[in-house]
């Protein structure tokens, strides 16, 4: 089973933190337009997982999304990393991107992803609150060591069932692969990016559950500036050193130039489905459940 999935907060994340620039804005709607009449020519439904301010500001990309068929998932409403929230403020910023979404599509919101897969060992608890607030799915598990966050300790990379204090969600965590040694990330972001086509290819052939995830951004062939200090400070609540700048400079420029064509490519040659059909095919009464 093939999961295709969007992570969708480029026009919000402009507006709110780097000025409204137009000639960003035209790159997302074009590539926005590109993607989503090739998804329609392909004949797949995707996930598309929205930030709520989306919704209230961008109105028209969430109904587009839900005009042509596709699924409204949750990205929270600001793309504040959940890491960086209590419970209190995950309950409200879920309640919110949830009303958001559902007032503009139509659709009930039941499929959810942190930014940046944000819930971690040290926050467990956002288990509970996200089915507290009527979330089914969850795809917010990235079961390895990452840059910012991840999960380790979680001991599988199919889907499962995730319990904590009696609250359960059924997950579709990140699929994983070993390369000497070392688990890594294939099917999206900067990983899909700079792998090479033939690996993911031959790793999605391989394994019996995938699931993909882009940003546009991941999409759009543009040389990124090295972030300042206080831009990088402001939005990853990380320490602006120069190293850390200049990784995330590198991951974001790195194989951007032939993305588009890789997933094309990717979507011809395989099946895929979004969450919800996945959610009916999956037999759950037999999965493993997983006590956080
Ligand atoms: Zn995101």
């Amino acid at each position: 089973m093939n999961i295709l999935t969007f992570d969708i907060e480029e026009w919000y994340i402009e507006k709110a933190h780097r000025g409204g620039r137009s000639y960003r804005y035209k790159q997302f709607d074009e590539t926005f337009t590109k993607l989503i009449d090739e998804l329609d020519r392909l004949q797949l439904k995707a996930t598309f997982f929205c930030v709520g301010q989306l919704g209230k500001d961008f109105p028209e990309i969430v109904k587009k999304i839900a005009g042509r068929g596709h699924e409204i998932g949750c990205h929270s409403n600001m793309h504040t990393w959940l890491d960086k929230m209590d419970e209190a403020t995950l309950l409200q910023d879920t309640k919110d991107a949830i009303k958001a979404l559902e007032d503009v599509s139509g659709q009930k919101v039941l499929s959810y992803r942190a930014p940046a897969f944000s819930i971690t060992e040290n926050n467990k608890w956002a288990v509970s609150s996200l089915a507290e607030c009527g979330i089914e799915n969850d795809a917010s598990i990235f079961p390895a060591t990452r840059d910012f966050g991840g999960y380790p300790s979680f001991p599988c990379d199919v889907p499962c069932k995730v319990s904590f204090e009696g609250a359960t969600l059924k997950e579709y965590p990140l699929g994983l692969t070993t390369v000497l040694g070392k688990k890594i990330a294939y099917s999206g972001g900067g990983y899909f990016r700079l792998i090479p086509y033939w690996f993911v290819n031959r790793t999605i052939e391989n394994r019996e559950y995938n699931i993909c995830y882009f940003h546009l951004s991941d999409l759009i062939q543009e040389e990124h500036k090295l972030m300042s200090k206080a831009d990088y400070e402001e939005y990853f609540k990380q320490p602006g050193t120069l190293k850390n700048r200049f990784i995330r400079y590198a991951k974001s420029n790195v194989g951007t130039g032939d993305a588009y064509c890789k997933l094309v490519r990717l979507l011809k040659e395989h099946a895929f489905v979004n969450i919800q059909v996945a959610d009916k095919e999956i037999d759950w009464g037999i999965v493993q459940t997983i006590n956080l």
